[in-house]
């Protein structure tokens, strides 16, 4: 018998079907092979074979598999690759392929590309940090690297150059970028440099253009995979590099299943299959931050920017100031004279409100404090409605929204919130003359409109972009001489215990958003908690004092890199089953020792339609954890309509 997964139908939970492997095709056919099945009352439908079985599972009579298309849909060598993120992740296989290998793959006729013949462009010359980077990749005897490289120091040209060096051996290539970045000025900056050899892979692709580059890159066509998440699972045979540039990006972990997180399973990739990892980013995650100091990665470092342009300076802006002075306005009277200057010197300004949706919290304007969980230290959410409480959405802990601040007794605190659009209107009203464009979700729901408000600011078309945290992520504008953050306290209060590495991954990002070229550019930081290391170590950009800061908190509360997590969210279509369930799940999780943070409602407490709980495992060793969660799983009797879903290693908790 075999399983076969149905390629061309979307099922919203992939399960495979079984089917019979006729005496003739006895011996031809693996895990893996592309097979052509009949299904419903169509007669021949391409399928994915994902498991060999002897006895038979459904009810009917299993059918008989037609034909073998293809003995291998993805390159044999892969499949431990595959197995492995199954196992890890706590994913069904089949949907750890769906994820793999792109819908549609087998019913493609190709058809032949237009080959161009652009000269391909010649490398520039480098700068003595690069020299010396290259020099360590080259001779170091590891094969797995962290670039350490601030904004603007050229860490592109040393991907290119590895890449170069790699091809130059007989070896393939996989470039992993954040989906948000997978811009065509990215894609042809490496189509300059290796013009066909390159094949782009991103979901800005019809299912036709990605299945075309799949096979490029599939029939050895193409050497060099670019792409977002997905790409990490690329049909090569010859791998010899992987790069994950701006690894510390929570893009890179699918938040559906399988949710595997595209780094780790790059690194587990190189480990089969032999290759290099260089991962890049001007704000390393604390997670390969701390693997490099262990020594598992070698840490290179490209400390100044290309052609001796200095950082910009950051002032950080006290809030509470502002407010004693009299100052009520989202803007302080800096930010405000700062952007005047920008309008009458016909430069260009970017203004961030980050709005990560969780914007309910609890503010002391007098201090600058948060109301936070005593056990998790994450800022506890406020929730709205017939009564109004705070509630920690890690434990569970419940207090009364306080009238006075518990950390200094001043009655100015209150629920903290603003969004872009007030932020625009504020804006005309302050600098009536100046054309402002808005980037955030609101304005970029429409296919293709992100790219023309940003391309419309570079033409310069407006004055002042206004935006969330997508407006801090890899952009390039020379005219732009200011960055002004109107409340980094936003970033500061997420209800995750990741606030602080947010916080500083946000404004060193923005910050190198000013002053990439001749004008130089400056950075305001609006918070009232102008004194929070994450703040002041952005503001001085220093990158191992904040790491060496954030990394004593989390190794305290056991949380990672220091400790593993795993969130199980329980989801169900009545509050009190929903809550039994999870409650169930605990207790049988802490009868085989696992100890569990809730089950508390997730931040999200009602999606869709349903009801959701969440349980945090934090622990040391997750594969036994992960081994009682399954064996806990599968004991659980609850009703019907709940759901139980596992996130192995969570980014983001909500
Ligand atoms: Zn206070
Ligand atoms: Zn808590």
């Amino acid at each position: 018998m075999a399983e076969v997964l149905i390629d061309s139908i979307p099922l919203k939970d992939p399960k495979p079907f079984t089917y019979r492997i006729p005496t003739a095709l006895q011996g031809r056919i693996e895990v893996g092979s592309a097979v052509l099945v009949p299904f419903g009352n169509r007669k021949g439908v391409g399928g994915v074979v994902t498991g060999l079985t002897e006895e038979i599972k459904t009810e009917f009579e299993p059918k008989d598999i037609l034909e073998v298309l293809s003995e291998g849909v993805l390159p044999s060598l892969m499949k431990p690759l595959l197995e492995w993120v199954a196992a890890y992740y706590s994913a069904p296989f089949s949907g750890v392929w769906l994820a793999a290998v792109p819908k549609g793959i087998l019913k493609k006729k190709r058809k032949k590309k237009n080959k161009s013949n652009e000269p391909l462009e010649l490398p520039p010359v480098l700068t003595p940090d690069q020299v010396k980077v290259l020099g360590q990749i080259e001779k170091n005897s590891k094969s797995l690297f962290l670039l350490h490289g601030v904004t603007g120091s050229g860490k592109t040209e040393i991907y290119l150059r590895a890449i170069g060096e790699n091809l130059e051996r007989g070896k393939q290539a996989i470039v992993l970028v954040p989906e948000i970045a997978l811009t065509p000025q990215t894609v042809s900056r490496f189509r300059a440099r290796f013009g066909e050899r390159i094949a782009v892979l991103h979901s800005g692709l019809s299912g036709g253009e990605r299945a075309e580059e799949w096979h490029r890159l599939r029939s050895g066509e193409a050497d060099i995979a670019v792409g977002a998440r997905s790409a990490v699972f690329a049909p090569l045979e010859r791998l010899g590099l992987i790069i994950v540039d701006e690894e510390h990006e929570s893009s890179y972990k699918q938040d559906s299943a399988p949710r595997y997180h595209a780094r780790t399973v790059a690194l587990k990739r190189a480990s089969l299959e032999g290759a290099t990892v260089i991962l890049g980013s001007a704000t390393p995650s604390l997670e390969s931050y701390e693997a490099a100091s262990r020594g598992e990665f070698a840490l290179i470092e490209l400390p100044r920017r290309i052609n001796g342009r200095p950082l910009p300076p950051v002032e950080v802006i006290d809030m509470r100031q502002e407010l004693r002075e009299g100052n009520r306005n989202m803007f302080s009277r800096s930010l405000k004279k700062a952007v005047e200057g920008i309008l009458e010197r016909g430069e260009q300004a970017i203004l961030l409100m980050n709005q990560r949706g969780y914007s309910r919290f609890v503010l002391c304007r007098a201090c600058g404090q948060a109301v936070r969980c005593p056990r998790c230290a994450v800022s506890l959410t406020l929730h709205k409605g017939k009564s109004e409480y705070l509630i920690c959405h890690y434990c569970g802990t419940r207090a009364l929204s306080p009238s006075i601040c518990p950390s200094c007794r001043s009655p100015k605190i209150r629920h903290f919130g603003v969004g872009t659009q007030q932020l625009e209107e504020t804006c005309q009203e302050l600098f009536p003359s100046a054309r402002i464009a808005r980037l955030d979700r609101d304005t970029t729901s429409r296919k293709g409109s992100h790219a023309q408000i940003l391309d419309g600011f570079r033409d310069g078309e407006s004055d002042i972009l206004i935006g969330t945290q997508m407006v801090a992520k890899g952009l390039d504008f020379p005219r732009v001489s200011l960055v002004g953050v109107l409340a980094a306290d936003l970033a500061l209060n997420l209800p995750d215990f990741r606030a602080a590495e947010r916080t500083f991954q946000l404004l060193t990002q923005v910050a190198g958003r000013a002053g990439r070229s001749e004008i130089p550019g400056a950075v305001i930081v609006q918070t009232y908690s102008p004194e929070h290391f994450s703040v002041q170590r952005a503001k001085e950009h220093d990158f191992e004092g904040f790491y060496h800061e954030e990394a004593e908190s989390r190794r305290e509360l056991s949380y990672p890199p220091f400790g593993k997590l795993i969130n199980v969210v329980a989801s169900g279509t009545t509050l009190e089953s929903t809550q039994e369930a999870a409650e169930s799940l605990a207790a049988s999780l802490q009868r085989r020792g696992v100890m569990a943070l809730g089950p508390a409602p997730a931040p999200l407490s009602l999606l869709k339609g349903r009801h959701r709980f969440q349980l945090l495992i934090k622990t040391e060793e997750l594969e036994s954890a992960r081994q009682v969660l399954r064996e806990s799983l599968s004991e659980q009797s609850s009703p019907k309509n709940i759901r139980f879903a596992v996130d192995v290693e969570p980014l983001n908790l909500l």
